[in-house]
């Protein structure tokens, strides 16, 4: 018997779980599966920027070897510039690792902090790749609240009342995945005042900076305090709509005096991982300082703009759910009234509902959300798809009972 390690016990990305087999099995019967499962732009017919495409065509016979572990000097130029016109200060290129996706770098950069037994504050809900990656590295992922009453902020009482001697981290997600929450200026000084009281580290995940919608404002956390050590994490999966070219950063900023060794850590994992994809390195600058096309989408009439329109309407008009409106990102997070549908399993309700209506959903449990309650839609599907969608939805739920 071969059997896997350890480590991987209670680690698990539901996204791509059992459920996902499942469609695809359907899938290889000849039927016809809508997968809202995961945030991938491009099956959905969202293209890059035409000049980020051409810069990784004309670029792609320089990109043969290796780069430097931390990525071309270039690349992390151009993120520096990113961030220091965001308002981060005292930025060094040195403190800048590029990484195939966000992912890869949060995978990383918690290893590398963490000892067994090591807690980390995760929320609840999360993108679940944040517990996995700790529990992977032997920590212990430690789930706050984000309260739905609240407009999904994190609940500071419950993260006080879980803070220990052990704990090493904060993660913060803003915007937010899955709920779509966009954290005001107030509650991210908060939530640095209890980081630095408690000398934690702060993981920022702000891959969705870009994605806003109505009035909603962005403060990116290493703008908020210098006193506490902030690794802020961005990339061009969803603000450039090119998840497939696995690009993506991590800047090190704020109390980096503290953090010499852990820095030098984040060194050392880098250079066992050679560098990242090349190719996608080279499209970086011309990303972050071109077009941005995402700001077009983003506006009421445009495509990100609409199908939030829609899928919030079509999802509040059905009886038995209840959902908070996003701010941000391309999720939302509703709540099924779970007296009205008997539900006791959220897994078999997302499970019942693949079988019969060919949506493919992740519920709440597979961001860790303790009440199995909720499940997350990702409103990529253009329009009129998004629309049918959410009537098979409201179809299945007009009659639907869990034995
Ligand atoms: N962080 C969050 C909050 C995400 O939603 C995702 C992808 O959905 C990622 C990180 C991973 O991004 P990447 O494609 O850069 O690995």
């Amino acid at each position: 018997m071969i059997r896997r390690s350890e480590r991987l016990n209670n680690v698990s990305y539901d996204l791509c779980g059992p459920l996902y087999e499942r469609a695809k099995e359907i899938e290889a019967l000849g039927h016809q599966v809508t997968k809202l499962n995961i945030g991938n732009p491009a099956p959905f017919g969202f293209d890059a920027p035409d000049e980020v495409i051409d810069q990784l065509i004309r670029n792609i016979r320089l990109a043969q070897g290796y780069s430097d572990h931390k990525g071309l000097l270039s690349a992390r130029e151009a993120v520096k510039r990113h961030y220091l016109a965001k308002g981060v200060d005292h930025i060094h290129t040195d403190d800048i690792f590029l990484g195939n996706g966000v992912s890869d770098l949060i995978m990383s950069a918690v290893q590398g902090l963490l000892n067994e037994g090591d807690e980390v504050l995760v929320p609840a809900p999360d993108y679940p790749l944040w517990t996995a990656s700790v529990r992977f590295a032997g920590g212990k992922a430690v789930h706050y609240l984000c309260d739905e009453e609240s407009e999904w902020f994190p609940d500071l009482a419950d993260i006080r009342s879980k803070i220990t001697s052990r704990t090493k981290a904060i993660v913060i997600i803003n915007p937010n995945n899955p709920t779509g929450a966009v954290y005001s200026k107030e509650l991210l000084q908060e939530l640095l005042q209890l980081a630095e009281e408690h000398e934690l580290v702060v993981f920022s995940d702000e891959i969705y900076d870009k994605i806003l919608y109505d009035d909603a404002a962005f403060f990116s956390t290493a703008t908020i305090s210098d006193s506490v050590l902030c690794v802020t994490f961005g990339g061009l999966s969803k603000n450039y709509l090119a998840a497939g070219f696995r690009a993506g950063w991590m800047l090190v900023s704020g109390a980096k005096h503290e953090a010499a060794a852990y820095i030098e850590g984040l060194n050392t994992m880098a250079s066992l991982r050679v560098c990242p994809n090349v190719p996608a390195q080279h499209v970086i600058e011309v990303a972050l300082e071109g077009q941005q096309e995402i700001y077009d989408l983003i506006l009421p009439a445009g495509r990100l703009g609409q199908q939030r329109a829609i899928c919030y309407e079509k999802l509040t008009s059905i009886p038995g759910i209840t959902c908070v409106k996003p701010k941000g990102a391309f999720y939302m997070f509703p709540k099924l009234d779970v007296k009205k549908f008997n539900i006791i399993d959220d897994q078999q309700f997302a499970m019942d509902l693949l079988m019969e209506s060919r949506v493919l959903l992740v519920p709440g449990s597979g961001f860790n959300y303790p009440q199995h309650d909720h499940f997350r839609v990702v409103y990529l599907p253009e329009p009129v798809e998004l629309s049918h969608t959410m009537d098979r939805l409201a179809n299945f739920l007009e009659h639907y009972q869990q034995h």
